[in-house]
């Protein structure tokens, strides 16, 4: 059969929902020497024509999601499609279909089922040239029925994501009222293992009478002892979270030395113990006036960012941690930080590190609750090792308690490089206001 000039073989995109007509449409224009790709969805399709053009579109009218016509409506306001013959091939051969199809972006209409020995002719004449037509007058009326049609779509689109948002957040709602029943349910027998395991612990050490057997019941007492002590801290960090989410966080009000906290939370975290060859070292951090308020929640919200810093940094590199007045000039190689309310006088804590860093469009939704980015495969539960995570509840934790004094916490990097460690920089600022 004579085919158009072209330089290459004419290249079809036809999308169908329905396999079988897939394959034939397929099975027949591969005979006469076309290139037939096939797309599933309206949005499957767009998506291949954008990034490669064919020669001509065939396009099912009737399909779930974007319909055919939707869809030839995109591609009409995509530049490299513009011109691309767009041919709606329907089983729907009512009064006005054609029309509708032609207002709505095509160039052409052909029936199902296909006739076929005339069907590659129509796709020839088209891919020559061959436009199908409607005087102006049908055009303005069909357009002005596709608009109505469009919106009605819309509106019950809108309406089925509201439902499902609905539902969506039913569900969530039993989830987290789910983690945190059986959170609260765990509390009991945690705390009869723990306190039985110390007791073995205490008791084998007496009767062992040695200084340590490696393997020994005081041994083993002492490992269910600390992997208790783990789980525990698991379920009160599932605890806080509720707790944040549900807004009902309660906060002591005390006077709190930051350069206290932070250097206990340091103290408690000791990385050198763990061999972790960390340069740390805190900056003006005592000339910071006492802040009011919960000392135990802030200290608990610094001790998740540094035991990040820690374990995000490799071996040589170093943690920097300053504070300083949003009044006063920030220290040496520092930037000005803007408070929520300009005139009111906040605390600033950085937190800098030389680690593998975070990328650019992980660094909000770290602070979303169970989010752990990069590679999950290496995590550990150790707070000092190297690539060592957990379960992700370390920083929603933090903002929680942050925001409850009146806070935020924030975070800049370059972007997660494991090779050439752009670092983090975390941000803490505590306005005074609320806790003088
Ligand atoms: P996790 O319990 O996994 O440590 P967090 O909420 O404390 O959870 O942190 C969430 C994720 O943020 C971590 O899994 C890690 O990928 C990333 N992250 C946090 N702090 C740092 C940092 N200082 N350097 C690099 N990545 C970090």
């Amino acid at each position: 059969m004579p085919q158009p000039n072209y330089l290459t073989t004419p290249k079809i995109l036809y999308i169908d929902d329905d396999p079988i007509n897939r394959l034939l449409v397929n099975r027949l224009l591969t005979s006469y020497d076309f290139e037939v790709i096939e797309a599933e969805t309206g949005l499957e399709g767009l998506t291949i024509a954008r990034n490669d053009p064919p020669n001509l579109i065939l396009m099912d009218i009737n399909m779930p999601g974007l319909d055919g016509h939707e869809t030839t409506t995109r591609m009409r306001s995509i530049p490299v499609l513009e011109r691309v013959p767009i041919v709606a091939l329907t089983a729907r051969s009512a009064k006005g279909e054609r029309e509708l199809a032609l207002a709505a972006g095509c160039d052409g209409y052909i029936t199902k089922p296909i006739d076929i020995d005339n069907f590659p002719h129509k796709i020839i004449s088209y891919l020559e040239g061959h436009r199908d037509t409607m005087t102006n007058d049908e055009r303005q009326h069909f357009l002005g029925h596709y608009s109505h049609k469009l919106v009605e779509r819309l509106e019950s689109k809108i309406i089925e994501l509201e439902e499902a948002n609905n539902r969506l957040q039913k569900i969530d709602k039993i989830k987290s009222d789910f983690i945190t029943v059986a959170a609260h349910e765990l509390r009991t027998p945690i705390t009869l293992v723990y306190g039985y395991a110390r007791l073995l612990q205490v008791v084998a050490t007496e009767t062992e009478q040695t200084e340590f057997i490696e393997g020994g019941v005081a041994d083993l007492a002492g490992r269910i002892y600390l992997s208790v002590q783990r789980l525990n801290e698991v379920v009160n960090d599932i605890l806080n979270i509720s707790l944040i989410e549900a807004n009902e966080m309660r906060l002591l009000q005390e006077p709190v030395n930051l350069a206290e906290i932070i250097n206990a939370a340091l103290q408690e975290l000791n990385p050198a113990k763990n061999n972790r060859q960390l340069n740390i070292s805190l900056e003006r951090l005592d000339t910071l006036p006492t802040f009011i308020g919960d000392k135990n929640r802030l200290r608990q919200a610094f001790w998740n960012i540094l035991s990040n810093a820690i374990k995000y940094t490799p071996d040589g590199g170093s943690i920097e941690v300053k504070g300083w007045l949003s009044s006063a000039p920030p220290p040496d190689g520092e930037v000005l930080v803007s408070t929520s309310h300009p005139g009111e006088e906040s605390i600033i804590i950085l937190i800098k590190d030389t680690g593998i860093g975070i990328d650019r469009l992980e660094q909000k939704e770290i602070f979303q609750h169970f989010y752990t980015a990069g590679d999950t495969t290496y995590h550990s539960s150790n707070k000092t090792a190297f690539g060592g995570g957990g379960i992700g509840l370390g920083l929603p934790i933090t903002r929680g308690i942050i925001e409850a004094h009146g806070g935020r916490v924030w975070v800049e990097s370059e972007g997660r490089d494991p090779v050439a460690y752009p670092g983090s920089r975390f941000y803490v600022l505590l306005p005074l206001k609320s806790g003088r």
